[in-house]
């Protein structure tokens, strides 16, 4: 059973079956698919059955995936293409809780000239969509508005908002990293140029990503070289990973009953359980809009890290804010936009399951953590005054 591994949100595990589709590409399997070659040339066959299979998970035609090497490229790519396809237009847009890759990046536009609008949410964590709408101009280049957060899970209406921004005439990107293979996402509904994923939250490898790009929207290529990808991106193709990506969306597409019911359960029993039994504590986030794999609970008047770290004691990975911010001491920004006090911020604990997860390793959280904070409760000068 050991870890009890609950930080799916940080990374997955690389499903044993998509490994074995990886191996033969590692030894027997090493032609360059680029090559004229028939050697090579198979390569290229398994590379577009690939494309197919990440295709069919998210209801896109194949030549609208663009293999990258992470989610934040793809991120990247699609920002940059967008302000480069509309050289005159100084604006942009997202939410206030996304994740660094989108987050620093605007940060960083801002900075070089760029009027940025981040949008609020609601201290459920939803968005403000008036406040979104409202500051849509004729000067806005792109909006980028993530599908489902980190931290929270919370799950944001972007069918609606690709819509609304798309009738204005404007770029939509959404970062899906969280979303795919959790719950169904589906560009024939989801009007969104463009939208990024990354293997590693889906049991594919470290090191892929994708990025969907609809058919007939302007495109400028980050990387610029030989003409892999379609001339979209140019770099030799990371071959393996990309036929592990394959495999895994085949899988999740499988496997998203499961995610949808099974392990929905698991993560309810986990947090009604915790809830129930430790006092001062409560849900980060929306209960209902939100991934079925995720929950962020706050225990009040604890530090986050030293319940990370005796959790650690016995070997149970979650963690505190977004992995990012583990480490400095600041609560994330994502439970500072929600308005999340200080008290509880600063005790937030973030679980997040996968398939591969039982219910035995979820009764041994359930038992094991509620001692856990009681005793570091009776050490905090905080919990002490609060009870006088
Ligand atoms: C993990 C994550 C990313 C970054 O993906 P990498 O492949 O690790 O670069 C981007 N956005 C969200 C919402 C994520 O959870």
């Amino acid at each position: 059973m050991k870890p009890v591994y609950v930080d799916n949100n940080a990374t997955s595990r690389v499903a044993p079956e998509v490994l074995e589709e990886m191996l033969p590409y590692f030894t027997e399997r090493y032609g360059n698919p680029s090559s004229m070659h028939s050697f090579g040339g198979h390569v290229d066959r398994e590379i577009k059955l690939a494309r197919e299979r990440v295709a069919g998970l998210i209801g896109a035609s194949p030549s609208e995936i663009l293999f990258t090497s992470c989610g934040t490229e793809s991120d990247n790519t699609a920002i940059r293409a967008a302000l480069v396809s509309n050289p005159d237009k100084k604006h942009i847009i997202t939410s206030r809780v996304e994740h660094p890759a989108i987050k620093n990046l605007f940060e960083n536009l801002a900075k070089t000239g760029f009027r940025v609008t981040f949008v609020p949410v609601d201290n459920k964590g939803l968005l403000d969509l008036e406040y979104l709408y409202r500051h849509l101009d004729d000067d806005t280049a792109i909006v980028s508005i993530m599908w489902a957060n980190n931290e929270t899970g919370v799950i944001f209406p972007v069918e609606e908002i690709a819509q609304t921004v798309k009738e204005r005439g404007i770029v939509f990107h959404t970062d899906a990293v969280q979303a795919v293979g959790k719950v169904p996402v589906d560009m024939n509904k989801v009007p969104a140029d463009m939208l990024s994923l990354s293997g590693h939250k889906l049991h594919a490898p470290k090191g892929i990503g994708v990025l969907y790009i609809r058919k007939g929207t302007k495109f400028s290529p980050f990387l610029i070289g030989g003409h892999q990808e379609s001339g979209r991106r140019a770099g030799t193709e990371n071959v393996a990973s990309i036929i592990g990506l394959g495999k895994a969306s085949e899988m999740a597409l499988y496997n998203l009953d499961e995610t949808e019911t099974r392990i929905k359960n698991l993560r309810d029993k986990l947090e009604k359980s915790l809830i129930k039994t430790v006092p001062n504590s409560m849900i980060n986030g929306d209960m209902d809009k939100r991934l079925p794999n995720t929950t962020s609970i706050g225990f009040e008047f604890v530090e986050g890290e030293a319940i990370l770290l005796m959790m650690n004691e016995l070997e149970i990975c979650a963690s505190s804010g977004s992995a990012c911010t583990s480490g400095s001491l600041e609560p994330s920004h994502v439970l500072r936009a929600m308005g999340v006090p200080f008290t509880a911020a600063h005790g937030s604990i973030r679980f997040s399951l996968s398939i591969y997860n039982t219910e035995k390793e979820i009764d041994f959280i359930i038992e094991k953590l509620p001692p856990i904070i009681k005793k570091l409760r009776e050490l905090s000068p905080f919990w002490d005054k609060k009870k006088c």
